[in-house]
């Protein structure tokens, strides 16, 4: 069945993508949410330890042979795509007497893991020889760059390849559980690619893959030109602070280390304990903004590595202890992961991931 009935998967790599897998993981089950992919056997702990329901755990890349045994007893599954990973998943089920269960990932032309023809041959034979203890839960390949316009022939020809392997698999009889291919742009531009499983990431944090994915998505939505047009992301996180002190400043002094800011007239500097060790940037020096009282205010100076500076001659009000928000929203003024990665030239998913754990993630809603 192709679209309607497609299992949800909320892919949960990079610590969530900077959400916190512990923060995140129970609210996604709120949601109804009972499939989670990682990257990682490590991460795979952390999703069990931060379950609140019988939700299932996919590590889709690293998990060392001798981790394997500890995942076949936590039911954790995992990708397979190469031929050692398999033998030692057949030899180490083999050992508990319980089924490894895995996703067969296979090559169609990204070139970075997957069993290409002739290993493919090889790994059914070994999965046959050794039935009861290899389930292939399922068949899976990873598309290249879906959020650009520019691999789109390139990902119609992977979507044709998966499809010839699977059409292989079911000829040789193999069971193969369920195909899934879309990541979150796939799913908006590619919607032949949603089989029976998606895996989404970034879009269920509310973030578009692209602004092309974005322009996709609106411009097949919203046919009436003068219809109002809404986002349908929501965002999930927001990323706040406080400030930490506000101080006058003399014109003509310089604002922290360099000389990269000089004060043009009698000034209020804030400062704001948030620096490039938390993940903001050192190129927003001079660059970046921030909200404070609903209205943008803007870094002044370097970035420094625990804080920042912003001028608050203009809010003079501003005061410590005031609510500063890095990233999300306040009254009616927006800071987007988007506009930040514009002048960083980060992608969304860097700026999200690169969020240090160091920093409390409070559940709000
Ligand atoms: C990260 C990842 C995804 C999710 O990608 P998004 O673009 O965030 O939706 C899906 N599949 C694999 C194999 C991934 O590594």
């Amino acid at each position: 069945m192709t679209g309607s009935y497609a299992r949800f998967t909320s892919v949960i790599k990079g610590n969530a993508y900077g959400h916190g897998i512990a923060a995140f993981l129970p609210l996604a089950e709120q949601c109804g949410v009972r499939s989670f992919a990682v990257f990682s056997a490590d991460e795979a702990l952390q999703a069990i330890r931060a379950r609140t329901e019988n939700s299932h755990v996919i590590i889709m890349g690293a998990i060392d042979n001798d981790q394997i045994g500890w995942a076949i007893e936590n039911d954790v599954s995992f990708y397979v795509f190469e031929p050692d990973r398999l033998r030692a998943a057949v030899q180490a089920a083999k050992g508990i007497r319980r089924p490894a269960r895995i996703h067969l990932e296979v090559e169609t032309g990204l070139n970075r893991t997957g069993f290409d023809n002739t290993e493919l041959q090889d790994a059914v034979a070994l999965i046959r020889d050794h039935q009861p203890y290899v389930v292939v839960e399922g068949v899976c390949t990873h598309l290249a760059g879906a959020e650009s316009i520019g691999n789109y022939l390139r990902i119609i020809q992977q979507l044709q390849a998966f499809q010839a392997h699977r059409a292989t698999l079911a000829e040789q009889g193999l069971s193969t559980g369920l195909a899934h291919a879309a990541c979150s742009a796939a799913i908006f531009a590619y919607p032949s690619s949603i089989l029976d499983m998606v895996r989404v990431g970034i879009a269920h944090y509310g973030f578009w893959p692209s602004l092309e994915t974005r322009m996709h998505y609106l411009l097949q939505h919203v046919r009436d030109p003068h219809a109002r047009v809404t986002d349908p992301l929501r965002r999930v996180m927001e990323w706040k602070s406080r400030v930490m002190s506000v101080k006058p400043v003399k014109p003509g002094e310089f604002v922290g280390y360099g000389t990269s800011y000089l004060t043009s007239r009698p000034q209020r500097i804030a400062t704001v304990p948030v620096g490039y060790f938390h993940g903001f940037a050192r190129n927003l020096s001079n660059l970046g903004h921030v909200l404070l009282h609903g209205r943008r205010a803007n870094v002044v100076g370097a970035v420094n590595m625990n804080m920042m500076m912003i001028d608050v001659s203009d809010f003079p009000l501003a005061k410590k202890g005031d609510e500063v928000v890095i990233i999300g929203r306040q009254k009616r003024a927006h800071i987007s992961v988007a506009s930040f990665s514009d002048m960083t030239r980060f992608l969304n998913y860097e700026v999200l991931v690169r969020l240090p754990s160091e920093i409390p993630r409070v559940v709000v809603a």
